[in-house]
Formats: structure tokens, C-alpha cells, sequence
């Protein structure tokens, strides 16, 4: 099967090629994109000669082309889609592990020349889940879930009809400020918000999974990709990340995915569904693990939960605005530009300012995304 990975240098890309690393016979890593990361990208090169390397400046590629000079290049944006649309359509698989709306454009690429997604960017889905949809069906393309939770909930459904699915219970660790109260919120750091209790992984994730952003996304995805009402999808906090999600029939049976928190899990799943692979992780441990929790997660502590749901339900314009505001907001947090507490207010303040608006198309959201985060910016920064 051939690989295009987006994303190939980050938390999600890393852990991928683990996991073709056990089956280097199955995989072969055609075309991949990185960001800054060169240093990563030049170990990437030499053990799963790319024939194709994009990354996100084009000094960065002159570097590598010094070194490597028999792969074809490409940086940023259209660096991105060519990653995703390298060479001609066969046995393809595109691995999308882009942070963040960038992600939205080459999922659409890839999907219309009929490659499947294996997906780990749910923003694909969060802003542009209406039209993924249609083009899914249109391009008969496979997308299958990398995030935790939506390849929990997708193993629960195995064999399962839609019609006996009663509800859709995602899980969350709670973040890294879980046993803080709002009080206790105003002057934390951005490395107390990126100690993540359970959970290695990329910043924006970190700080999404403490402000329950990250949550109120997973919900909008679970709406796109289980075609479930957002009245049948409800959250709950579970602090040890065992349980990944479940799902409640309508015989009030519950089937529920566990496992150690280890996104190669997943990946695995992913990359070589409908085929389970072994995988030489680290057992679970039940008698080790002894007990699970299980509590309510309250939208007065975690008003970006609402937020996210709300902007999810009235559709539209509205996730685009609400992601690309939270995107910027993040970012300003990270370089120190405002205070934790200031993202929640930001992106209250652009889903007021920025109306919504129901007739969407790709054009609409990807302009509404850059309109968002120049509004920010230029206010914030
Ligand atoms: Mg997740």
C-alpha cells in the first residue's frame, strides 16, 4: 500500500511510522510533509526514501535538496496538496496528521481523485464535515478515524446497525488543569497547560484537551463521521483514559473500547483496517488498573465544551469560525500573547462578531478561516 503522510514530523506522523515500521513489506511511504522540523525530516528521508518531500518553507527544502537531491520537492500550502495528490492513483492511503484547518484542503484533494483517509486531523471534519460527506459518498473513499475516541466508538459499532445506537459516550481525561477550579485558572502557564496527565502529545492538542476544546470538537466529529444526532452524543469525564469511548444500544447494553493510552493503537487500526494487526504494545493491565472513575463533565467549568457543541448544532459558518478563532487563540497563548482564560473569551467574541451563515461551500469556510485568525491577530497580537 502506498503512504502519503501529512503531517509526517509530528506527534501523530512519528508514531505512523512506527507502526509501518512493523510491516515494512505492507507500506511504502511514497510522499510526505513535514513543517520546520528538518533535523526529523533527514532521518524520515534516509530510512523511507520519499519519493516526494514537502515542507513548510522553501529554504528549508533547498537545504534538503543539497543532501537528498533526487526526491521532488514542494513547500507549504500547495506543498501540503501535492503530498496528498503525489503521482498516479493505485493502492493509496492518505494519513492525515496536519494541526489544525490546513488539514481540510488535502483531505478534499485526495478524496476527489479517490484515495482513502486514514485521519487524524478532525478539523477535515469539524468545519468541512457537510461537504466531506457528500464527497465520500460521490468518490466511494473510505475515511476511517486515527483520534482515540472515534476509533473506539468505530469498533464498537463493528457489525452493529445504526438503528440500535442509543447514544454515543465520549470519554475525556479532563486536561491538564482537571482537579483545578475556574478560580484556580486565571494566571496558569503554558507549562502547566502542556503537562498532559495521560497523553503524549502535539501542543495544540494539550492545550485544546485543557480548555475542553479538544471535546467539543471530537463531538462535532462523531456527528459527521456516525451520522448521530447531537442529542444522542454525550461526553464524560473518565480521568485514567482507559475506556477510549462507548457506545449505548437501545437494549441498554453498552459496549465500550479499552486500552493503554497509546495513539500507535489507533494508527494501527487505522492504517490497516479492515485488517487487525498485532501490535507489540504494552498490555492492559485490569488488576494493575484496579479502578475506573467516571464524572460529569460541567459546561459551566468547561464553557468551550458548549461553545463547540453549540457552534456543531447550528452548523454552517459557525465551526469554521469557532475552530479558526480557537486556532489563533491557542497560538497567542503558546507565545505568550494572552492569558489562558482569553481563549474562551476570544472565541465567544468572534462567534459574535462573525455572523453565521448556512449556505456553505469550500470557498466559504477556507475564507472564513482566514478572516477569523487575521481578526485575532491583529487584535491580540
Ligand atoms: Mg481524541
Amino acid at each position: 500500500m502506498n503512504l502519503f503522510i501529512l503531517g509526517v514530523t509530528g506527534s501523530i506522523g512519528v508514531q505512523t511510522l512506527d507502526i509501518v515500521r512493523n510491516s515494512p513489506k505492507k507500506f511504502n511511504v511514497v510522499a510526505v510533509s513535514g513543517n520546520y522540523n528538518l533535523k526529523k525530516m533527514k532521518e524520515i528521508i534516509v530510512e523511507f526514501n520519499p519519493l516526494y518531500v514537502s515542507m513548510g518553507k522553501r529554504e528549508l527544502v533547498n537545504e534538503l535538496k543539497l543532501e537528498f537531491p533526487n526526491i521532488e520537492y514542494g513547500y507549504g500550502d500547495e506543498g501540503l496538496l501535492q503530498t496528498a495528490t503525489y503521482g498516479e492513483k493505485a493502492n493509496d492511503l492518505v494519513v492525515n496528521a496536519v494541526v489544525g484547518s490546513a488539514g481540510l484542503l488535502p483531505t478534499v484533494r485526495a478524496i476527489e481523485m479517490g484515495r482513502n483517509i486514514a485521519l487524524a486531523n478532525k478539523e477535515t471534519l469539524v468545519i468541512g464535515g457537510e461537504i466531506i460527506n457528500e464527497l465520500l459518498k460521490k468518490h466511494n473513499v473510505s475515511l476511517i478515524p486515527i483520534d482515540s475516541e472515534h476509533s473506539a466508538i468505530m469498533q464498537c459499532l463493528n457489525g452493529e446497525k445504526k438503528e440500535s445506537i442509543k447514544k454515543i459516550i465520549i470519554t475525556a481525561s479532563g486536561g491538564s488543569f482537571r482537579d483545578k477550579k475556574r478560580s484556580e485558572l486565571k494566571n496558569v502557564t503554558v507549562t502547566d497547560a502542556l503537562s498532559h496527565p495521560n497523553w503524549t502529545m502535539g501542543a495544540k492538542i494539550t492545550i485544546d484537551s485543557a480548555t475542553m476544546m479538544n471535546k467539543g470538537l471530537e463531538v462535532i466529529e462523531a456527528h459527521y463521521l456516525f451520522d448521530v444526532d447531537y442529542e444522542n452524543i454525550e461526553t464524560v469525564m473518565h480521568k485514567e483514559s482507559v475506556i477510549h469511548s462507548l457506545v449505548e444500544f437501545k437494549d441498554t447494553s453498552i459496549i465500550a473500547h479499552l486500552g493503554n493510552p497509546d495513539m500507535r493503537v489507533p494508527i494501527n487500526y487505522a492504517i490497516n483496517y479492515p485488517e487487525r494487526l498485532p501490535y507489540q504494545g504494552e498490555r492492559l493491565d485490569l488488576v494493575k488498573l484496579g479502578k475506573m472513575h467516571f464524572e460529569e463533565l460541567s459546561y459551566d467549568r468547561y464553557p468551550l465544551l458548549k461553545m463547540a457543541i453549540d457552534a456543531g448544532k447550528s452548523k454552517g459558518l459557525n465551526p469554521a469560525t469557532l475552530n479558526a478563532a480557537n486556532e489563533m487563540a491557542v497560538h497567542l497563548f503558546l507565545n505568550g500573547k494572552i492569558t489562558f482564560l482569553e481563549i474562551e473569551d476570544i472565541v465567544e467574541e468572534c462567534l459574535n462578531v462573525f455572523k453565521n451563515d448556512k449556505n456553505i461551500n469550500l470557498e466559504k469556510i477556507l475564507q472564513r478561516d482566514l478572516d477569523v485568525k487575521d481578526y485575532v491577530l491583529k487584535k491580540y497580537s
